[in-house]
């Protein structure tokens, strides 16, 4: 099949009210790289009260702990869909709120638990102190290997079980400033601190999650063909190591 005849659906879940930090970069990157390529994109933004129905990837941005204590709510009534979704091998991307609402509870600094739809083995409790920075982290899955972004969260994530982290913090915090770990990954979930927005600045991993989803929908290995990203590796390469 040529790249013209693909097609990939994507569902940016609760624009309104988790889309921090320019989170929204991440679905315009994803959506314009597949553009450049011919391949034919449908976004869906699922807002409250919305159904979900299949789609290849599901985006999902961060927020306050208020917009988050809204959007709990709604996930949790779609959590069997989603969790289906998850082991057709869907591709979930969640950025800091979003992220932490993948895990079984995002606990909040008064001890109230918001419940996660628990696409992946990991738990949240508020912290004291607000992760705020550049970060910069090592994964062995990428090439080149490095994540840059920006943190902003007092949320301490662990993981659990089968559930792995995306890569090892080289500049910042990442997911509870002790471990010296970032983000977590089960099956096709990524979840991750790294604000920015994280694609446009690491295309290399928009790329991943495109050809991550494009296999599932059409269960065969699909290999993209390269783009011209000397400008995004400026850009990435400027931030890798860099505390600010
Ligand atoms: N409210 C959450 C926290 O403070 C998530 C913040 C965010 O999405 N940047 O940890």
């Amino acid at each position: 099949m040529e790249e013209k005849d693909l097609k990939i659906s994507i569902a940016h879940l609760y624009p309104k009210l988790l889309n921090l930090y320019g989170d929204m970069g991440n679905i315009i990157t994803l959506k314009r790289r597949c553009e450049w390529r011919g391949i034919q994109v449908k976004i869906d933004r699922i807002n409250s009260g919305n159904a979900i129905d299949e789609h290849d990837l599901y985006f999902i941005g961060g927020g306050q702990d208020k917009q988050q204590q809204d959007v709990a709510d709604e996930l949790f009534r779609n959590k069997d869909f989603l969790l289906q979704e998850r082991d057709r091998g869907a591709v979930f991307l969640g950025i800091c709120g979003g992220y932490q609402l993948f895990g079984h509870y995002y606990q909040l600094f008064d001890g109230n638990k918001l419940n996660g739809i628990g696409l992946m083995d990991a738990y949240t409790v508020a912290g004291k102190k607000r992760y705020i920075g550049n970060v910069t982290v090592k994964t062995d899955f990428l090439t080149p290997r490095d994540l840059v972004g920006f943190e902003n969260h007092s949320g301490l994530t662990y993981l659990e079980g089968e559930t792995q982290p995306i890569g090892k913090v080289v500049v910042g915090n990442g997911n509870n400033g002790s471990d010296g770990f970032e983000g977590a990954r089960f099956k096709n979930v990524f979840g991750t601190y790294l604000h920015g927005s994280l694609l446009p600045k690491n295309p290399h991993f928009a790329d991943y999650l495109i050809e991550l989803a494009l296999e599932k929908r059409y269960c065969k290995i699909i290999k993209l063909s390269k783009l011209d990203d000397d400008l995004e590796f400026m850009t990435h390469d400027s931030l890798v190591g860099k505390a600010y």
